[in-house]
């Protein structure tokens, strides 16, 4: 799946005051049919309305999120159909998005994949992030946050290891430390 570093807001988990800027919302001013949000894979007329009701959507974002992470299959959701959508659903455990990494080390209650939480538990360990900061940050026990961070350090041992004995007997290649783990270290990667 693809990546992204890109400055986004993420949705906060739960949230759903997005809705109120919703297009797809009738109103008395806003006339929309929400059965066009719902078409037959073969109804093209609904499905080119509804994406062009979605074009239009200041929340589009924020409604595909939403509909990823609440496991939402049915009808148009941020502008894409539901077959159009499957393998994003499909695929979202493998999604390793570095914004919302960033997001929640900065402290933001966002909705993360299980490798996004390592990578959090990986950059937290490398920033000296306080063992209580990462338990906040991932909402579990003090005990499970060290927990976490004793594995860290021993995947990283693990490879500090491994490295050297790579090398086999260069010792002046034995620069391998936790600043040379890349995005792949937990085989996480997208
Ligand atoms: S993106 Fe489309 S389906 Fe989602 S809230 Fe906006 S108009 Fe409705």
């Amino acid at each position: 799946m693809t990546t992204t570093t890109r400055p986004v807001r993420h949705r906060a988990l739960g949230d759903q005051t997005w809705q109120d800027q919703a297009v797809c919302t009738p109103t008395e001013y806003n006339p929309v049919d929400p059965e066009v949000f719902f078409p037959g894979p073969e109804d093209s007329a609904a499905i080119t309305t509804a994406k062009a009701l979605c074009a239009q959507c200041p929340v589009a974002r924020a409604c595909l999120d939403a509909a990823l992470e609440t496991g939402d299959t049915h009808g148009v959701r941020g502008g894409l159909t539901e077959e159009e959508r499957e393998p994003l659903h499909t695929r979202l455990n493998e999604r390793l998005d570095y914004s919302r990494v960033k997001a929640v080390l900065a402290g933001r209650d966002i909705h993360i994949t299980r490798a996004e939480r390592r990578a959090v538990v990986l950059a937290g360990y490398r920033q000296d992030v306080p063992v209580e900061r990462l338990a906040w940050l991932l909402k579990i026990s003090p005990e499970h946050a060290l927990k976490l961070y004793r594995e860290t350090r021993r995947v990283i041992r693990h490879r500090q290891i491994a490295g050297q004995a790579t090398r086999a007997g260069s010792a002046d290649h034995d620069t391998t430390s936790a600043e040379e783990l890349h995005r792949d270290d937990f085989g996480t990667a997208a």
